[in-house]
């Protein structure tokens, strides 16, 4: 089993299947540097499902994919299928930005997703266009109604608060949980990549959230599916919980629990570090196994992740 020196038990796996995005978002592109990878460099769908079969064996137990935006990766819902039949993998879910979410809901529903993430970091059309540079604030609400009517559960929006920029929508968007049954999770702005617009002063404490949600009324704390980092809460009268997760802030290395997969095939122990052990050489040519991978990433989690910027953009790792 993954289990590092510090106790912490390590059963989720977070792949990111492509690093191309239809969006721009000022925090996660950060274009001066990125140049898409080739598509010989990204993992192909075999290799994908023969990482998953094999992590099984170690205790990996839950997947998540991601990118990029994963619903640009061709036949997604293939892979999908693929990996929902691994005996062992008992949560697979998606993070996406909602785009393609009205074409392919009910693809991804039958192929096996149960659980989806959504970001949405602003209620104002215009702010959006600034900060994903598409026009396509609609169609993303309209995706997060087909993920609820489809039956996802939980449907989770991802909100990354930047000061300046959309604090002072924190309330509007948590009212959301007022009216449908969504987890709208609050997430402090990480210095990922070599992130201009990150600095210290934009960051937005999830106890300054708390604050100004609980301003409106009191928050009662509840649970979550699978655990997980958020810290959750709930209105009295809402339908929906409230998420506040605090990379910066607060910690939460202690209870980390999972590793990542590049598109490219790296598997990265921390999302804060630029450590990687490369994949590919393993299934592609036969040298070392994905078993000595495993446990050498265990070796290579740090106990608290550094608070630096990262070689590696967040659209080519995968949150
Ligand atoms: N394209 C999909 C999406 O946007 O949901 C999946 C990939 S995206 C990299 C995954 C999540 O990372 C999104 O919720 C996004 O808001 C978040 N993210 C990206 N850059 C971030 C940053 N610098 N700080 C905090 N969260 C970030
Ligand atoms: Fe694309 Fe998601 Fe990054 Fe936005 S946050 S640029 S949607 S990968």
């Amino acid at each position: 089993m993954l289990i590092d020196h510090l106790g912490r038990k390590i059963e989720y796996l977070r792949i990111s299947v492509t690093d191309r995005c239809n969006f721009k978002c000022i925090y996660c592109f950060l274009s001066q540097n990125w140049k898409w990878l080739p598509h010989s460099e990204i993992l192909r769908f075999e290799e994908i499902e023969t990482i998953v079969r094999e992590a099984t064996k170690f205790g990996i137990r839950r997947i998540r994919l991601t990118g990029g935006e994963p619903l640009l990766r061709k036949n997604i819902e293939f892979l999908i299928e693929r990996l929902n039949k691994i005996s062992g993998i008992t949560d697979l879910s998606l993070t996406t930005n909602g785009f393609f979410l009205e074409e392919m809901g009910e693809k991804l529903k039958s192929a096996g997703i149960k659980r989806i993430n959504i970001s949405l970091d602003t209620l104002n059309r215009k702010k959006f266009e600034k900060l994903t540079g598409i026009s396509a604030f609609e169609k993303v609400l309209k995706g997060i109604d087909i993920a609820l009517d489809l039956g996802f559960n939980p449907v989770k929006i991802n909100v990354v608060v930047i000061r300046g920029f959309n604090d002072d929508e924190i309330l509007d968007l948590a009212k959301l949980t007022l009216e449908k049954p969504l987890e709208v999770r609050f997430i402090e702005f990480m210095p990922i990549g070599k992130n201009h617009i990150w600095n210290e002063g934009n960051v937005v404490t999830v106890k300054e959230i708390k604050s100004i949600l609980e301003k409106f009324e009191k928050l009662n704390s509840t649970s979550s599916f699978g655990g997980g980092p958020a810290k959750m809460f709930k209105w009295k009268d809402a339908i929906g919980k409230i998420g506040l997760i605090s990379p910066i802030s607060e910690h939460f290395c202690d209870k980390c629990n999972r590793l990542r997969i590049t598109p490219d095939g790296k598997l990265r122990p921390c999302l804060f570090s630029d450590y990687e052990i490369n994949l590919k050489p393993i299934l592609r040519e036969g040298e070392g196994t994905l078993e000595s991978a495993f446990f050498s990433a265990l070796k290579f989690k740090p106990a608290r992740h550094p608070l630096n910027f990262t070689l590696r953009p967040m659209i080519a790792i995968g949150g």
